[in-house]
């Protein structure tokens, strides 16, 4: 996602928002990996700003229902005034026009079947959507054949695509196309484009050739597929990529590259001169995050992976995930943070999450953003290249906190603004905090095995917690408790009581969070004795002989519950009246 967004801003969600949920969800559909292809032939002007194209879209009925109706996702269509549902989220141009350079737009011009049907006349057109009623209804398991032609004008890049950089020779492209939206559960996700969220896409496979000056460099999604120059002084480059949900590419002449192969993928760097000092670093994260990620979850499924960088007057471009193609950046986040690194695996963990698992990321973001932040902060934590875990931790804490009474769970739409921060931390934590109790491998495991169940499918939250739980047990700490209310988890040692005959330990659960913890009692001996209380009452006692007194009594004492925010009185002992004066 667009990390500018994230960082800077941190607004409180309305209260409506909290009220209203998400619907109950319906049985998960079991979508087969390739329901949709495109062969696109496409034609950027870097001077006009436009893009022209023609595409052959395959789409194939995956559902039990008989469809009467298609529908096409027409994004551009969100930056062509300021009335659309993401310009008014957006709020930047509210009661003004918008600026000529900012305007982005995309109309389709023709619209058949193969069989030269005409299917524009009786097409209606919604915010980003484009209604298509079907001549003859398309039965389950049957395919149809769409040609279209269309033009896209694509902005002044101030929210993941467009143009930039020096003499407005960079180019993002992405969400550009006429693209088919999602028909799953019994229905089709109509959901106009929203300013917060990204995307819900079906799998499939992409042919692309791309135009362009013969100056200029493609950085293309997927795998390149050969290359001819042009007797009008343009080039055409071949993509290919196969069970992928999007396709992305971005050009400009100043790109110089480097490609190393690790692990079996080719990892391709599109750089900007001017970041040359960088390159090392991108690829070296790159090759560290695709093999820890392979390795906690499955390998990465593709043989290519795509490194854009982004020029610095064109930021709004970076931080943004494609299947097989990421943006970043360079900068910082303090002296001794790498932003490239934060913001590359982060991008690069969205390679497993949507990229393999394709949940609607507006409906239900935590399980795209919240497990790829949770997958990045342990990259982070743990990565030659990372933060260490004490930075990543007090940087995700930092973000939980700005809104720690917020579900994590709601729709995309339901943040305002920077309060979706809350999605990407509060999941990230929780699921560390889970890590903590039951373990590392075992997490690890039970969220791999949830993605080979699911992956190049559409798994919603329900089918997420029940891949953890059939491995790990009930968890309705996690979901319940802390995902999806406004629970929050805090523990706390009051002080040791010392009677004629006992040493009293109490611990209370001051949050709503009922997570199992650990509880570590020091006695006067040196001994110590550590047990896990299920956390399930709102308070426990201890009582110990007095003739071995407690000395030091602490819960979390391993800080396994990285979701704590309150930990100043996680611990209380007598030890510090053995302190020199000096120091109390
Ligand atoms: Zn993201």
């Amino acid at each position: 996602m667009r990390y500018r967004i994230l960082i800077l801003f941190v607004f409180l969600i309305s209260s409506s928002a909290i009220l209203a949920r998400s619907a109950p969800a319906l049985p998960t559909q079991q979508l087969a990996a390739n329901v949709v292809s495109y062969r696109m032939d496409v034609r950027l002007d870097p001077v006009s700003k436009t893009i022209v194209g023609t595409e052959r879209l395959t789409y194939t009925n995956p559902s039990p229902d008989t469809l009467g109706e298609i529908w096409l996702r027409l994004y551009l269509r969100a930056f062509r005034d300021t009335n659309t549902v993401w310009m008014r989220e957006y709020g930047r141009w509210n009661g003004t026009t918008l600026p000529s350079e900012y305007v982005g737009d995309i109309t389709v011009s023709s619209l058949t079947l193969a069989n030269g049907i005409d299917l524009l006349a009786s097409a209606t057109l919604t915010d980003t959507l484009m209604r298509v009623p079907l001549p003859q209804p398309l039965l389950p398991g049957q395919s149809l054949e769409l040609d279209v032609g269309w033009v896209s004008k694509l902005p002044h890049v101030f929210a993941r695509t467009g143009y930039g950089g020096r003499n407005n020779t960079f180019f993002m492209v992405g969400q550009w196309y006429p693209k088919m939206a999602v028909y799953d559960r019994g229905r089709w996700d109509t959901e106009p484009w929203h300013s917060n969220a990204e995307f819900f896409n079906d799998f499939g496979t992409y042919d692309v050739r791309v135009t362009v000056p013969s100056a200029y460099v493609v950085a293309g999604a997927g795998v390149p597929a050969g290359a001819v120059a042009n007797a009008d002084g343009t080039q055409t480059l071949r993509f290919t990529a196969d069970d992928v949900t999007d396709f992305a590419f971005a050009t400009t002449p100043d790109f110089q590259t480097r490609v190393i192969t690790s692990g079996g993928v080719e990892i391709a760097l599109y750089y900007l001169p001017e970041h040359a000092a960088a390159a090392d670093e991108y690829l070296a994260v790159a090759a560290e995050a695709l093999q820890l990620y392979g390795s906690w979850y499955g390998a990465y499924p593709h043989p290519r992976l795509t490194i854009v960088d982004v020029p610095d007057d064109a930021q709004a471009a970076g931080g943004m995930e494609y299947p097989t193609l990421v943006t970043s950046e360079v900068g910082s986040v303090g002296s001794n943070y790498s932003f490239l690194a934060y913001v590359t695996a982060h991008e690069i963990g969205h390679q497993w999450w949507p990229m393999q698992t394709a949940t609607n990321e507006a409906a239900e973001p935590w399980l795209d953003e919240g497990l790829t932040e949770y997958t990045s902060s342990r990259y982070l934590a743990d990565a030659t290249h990372g933060w260490g875990t004490d930075r990543v931790v007090a940087f995700e804490q930092s973000l939980y906190a700005s809104g720690a009474g917020l579900p994590a769970t709601l729709p995309a739409w339901q943040y305002m603004n920077g309060a979706y921060v809350v999605v990407y931390s509060k999941t990230a934590l929780g699921l560390w905090t889970l890590e903590g109790v039951v373990g590392t491998n075992r997490l690890r495991h039970a969220m791999a095995d949830y993605l080979t169940q699911y992956r190049f499918k559409h798994p919603n939250g329900a089918d997420f917690r029940a891949a953890l739980e059939h491995e790990l047990g009930d968890l309705g700490w996690l979901f319940d408790d802390y995902l999806s209310s406004s629970g929050v988890i805090d523990y706390a040692v009051t002080p040791i009581e010392q009677t004629n005959v006992a040493s009293i330990v109490r611990v209370a659960r001051k949050g709503a969070v009922r997570v199992p913890v650990d509880i570590l009692v020091t006695f006067k001996s040196g001994a110590q004795q550590l047990q896990t209380w299920d956390g399930q009452a709102t308070s426990l006692e201890l009582n110990f002989s007095r003739s071995n007194p407690v000395v030091l009594a602490q819960v979390d004492p391993s800080r396994k519950l990285k979701a704590e925010l309150s930990r100043l009185d996680n611990q209380v002992g007598t030890w510090q009246m053995r302190l020199p004066i000096a120091a109390r």
